[in-house]
């Protein structure tokens, strides 16, 4: 008998009128669970109850929301295997990064835990005789908050967290293929004592769930991070009703290699970057941009350590690459497979596997000898594919690396401390990685893009306040 879940709503666990299977995709015979799926009248019951919470929760002493956020964030790191165990059941990243991503949300959520103690204010002199400024954040309100499902518990993590330190109460729609991380973490939060209604679990569809989230007027503000499709339809839906936004989307995030890097360094993280976690993050190094001189000897030794990987069942100790996440994904990067090929690439890897049980298995994909034009290093593929593309020097890398859409991350493995400061400076993108993957980031300083992948302030560390809070100004005269 599969276990039944259900979501979360005004503090009651409430059933569905529908359940869910949650495949793993590493074994299609092994379901982990059965999640329940709200209706949209369930979003709206969960928006209401949002609502109602909000005044209490908004004005609850820092030390209330702290002593909540820190039990949250030391349950998960105790937890930090069964809910890695979990992670990797359901999404199929190895075992040791569904470990270190549980990790993750635990130190999340306690570094949020010490954001509620520290939103403090200011006050200015008035340019007015007798008069004093203050200025203060408070929360916004009812947030919905809208997630992917290639980081299951982190991304979840790094919305509810600040949502709920800054004194807002919430409303949650995880990814229908990861409901199991998602339930994981509302456990938590009602063990820890959150007060009903101040946040609230709607597991679903988007096409139900999120658009009745993002339709009602009871929302006030939305929290995205998702693809550049489902992205633009939220942001008119927004603008319509007037409600705050932020939205973290898609990346083609290049990675430059100079003639002057080291070549294992340079290795090691296009190796990472690329294919780890399948090559399913929004920050995957997925053009690998490199200099006429170290071309060859780049190639082969990148194609030496993939041919190496070893790919297979996320949960087996010593897997390297688990498998894709679902069928449509995999059609995908086939799809994109067969076209690098047609666009004239030379692809190495890049076929179907076969393990011991029936699972998404896809070896990494290397697309040699492509060019910027082509739509495999102009469109985000999301599966363990990435491109190399050829440039002559460094001036004909950055504007290669800059000739994209997205301005996710971006990524140089150069010993020259002039071309490194200068890449920092002019990649046009939220994050730069030098002698790094384009992967990989810390949780306490803050995460996010430009150009067509992100929209809104950023999130993660004190600079999420800008999105979670609303700044009054108070004048007084004495
Ligand atoms: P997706 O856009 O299909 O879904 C994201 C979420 O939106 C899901 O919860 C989904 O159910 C919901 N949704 C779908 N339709 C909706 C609608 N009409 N209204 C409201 N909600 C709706 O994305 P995905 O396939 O889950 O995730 C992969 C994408 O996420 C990739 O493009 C990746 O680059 C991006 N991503 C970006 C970041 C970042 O920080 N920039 C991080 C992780 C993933």
């Amino acid at each position: 008998m599969v276990e039944r879940h259900d979501n979360l709503i005004g503090g009651e666990w409430v059933k569905g009128s529908e359940y869910a299977p949650n495949v793993n995709p590493s074994d299609l015979s092994d379901v982990a669970g059965e999640y329940a799926r709200a209706s949209a009248a369930d979003a709206a019951t969960a928006i209401a109850a949002a609502k109602e919470a909000f005044h209490g929760w908004s004005r609850a002493t820092p030390q209330v929301r702290f002593e909540i956020l820190d039990a949250a964030g030391t349950r998960i790191l105790a937890e930090k295997e069964r809910l890695g165990t979990l992670l990797s059941r359901e999404e199929g990243k190895t075992l040791p990064e569904g470990i270190g991503e549980a990790a993750r949300a635990g130190q999340i959520f306690k570094f949020f835990a010490g954001e509620a103690l520290r939103l403090g204010g200011e006050t200015i002199p008035s340019v007015r005789p007798g008069v004093g400024v203050e200025i203060t954040r408070e929360g916004v309100g009812v947030v919905g908050l809208i997630t992917p499902w290639n980081f299951p518990i982190a991304i979840p993590a790094w919305k509810i967290a600040p949502a709920l330190a800054c004194g807002n109460t919430v409303v949650f729609k995880p990814a229908d293929l990861v409901p199991g991380c998602a339930h994981a973490i509302a456990e938590i939060l009602d063990d820890a004592g959150v007060p009903a209604g101040v946040f609230n679990l709607v597991m679903g569809r988007g096409s139900v769930v999120g658009e009745a989230m993002v339709g009602s007027p009871d929302v006030n503000a939305i929290s995205f991070t998702g693809s550049v499709p489902t992205g633009r339809r939220i942001a008119l839906a927004c603008a319509e009703s007037g409600k705050k936004l932020q939205m973290e989307m898609g990346g083609k995030n290049p990675m430059v290699v100079l003639d002057d890097a080291d070549l294992d360094t340079a290795v090691a993280s296009a190796v990472n970057g690329a294919f780890f976690s399948t090559g399913q993050r929004c920050t995957a190094s997925s053009r690998l941009i490199v200099t006429e001189k170290i071309h060859d000897r780049f190639v082969d030794a990148v194609t030496n350590k993939v041919k190496a990987l070893k790919v297979d069942d996320a949960l087996k100790p010593g897997t390297e690459i688990g498998p894709v996440v679902d069928q449509s994904q995999l059609d995908q990067d086939l799809r994109y497979i067969a076209l690098a090929k047609e666009e004239g690439c030379e692809v190495i890897g890049g076929e179907r596997l076969n393990r011991e049980t029936e699972g998404y298995y896809l070896s990494p994909a290397l697309l040699v000898g492509a060019d910027n034009s082509m739509r495999t290093s102009r469109e985000e593929i999301f599966g363990p594919v990435a491109s190399v593309i050829k440039v002559a020097d460094y001036d004909e890398a950055l504007s290669v690396a800059n000739d994209t859409e997205f301005g996710l991350s971006a990524g140089i493995c150069t010993t020259s401390l002039k071309a490194a400061t200068d890449f920092k400076r002019n990649a046009e993108a939220g994050m730069v990685m030098v002698n790094l993957p384009t992967a990989g980031v810390d949780y306490h300083v803050p995460f996010g893009g430009r150009k067509g992948s992100s929209q809104g302030p950023r999130e993660q560390g004190a600079y999420a306040r800008e999105f979670y809070t609303t700044v009054k100004t108070a004048y007084t005269q004495a």
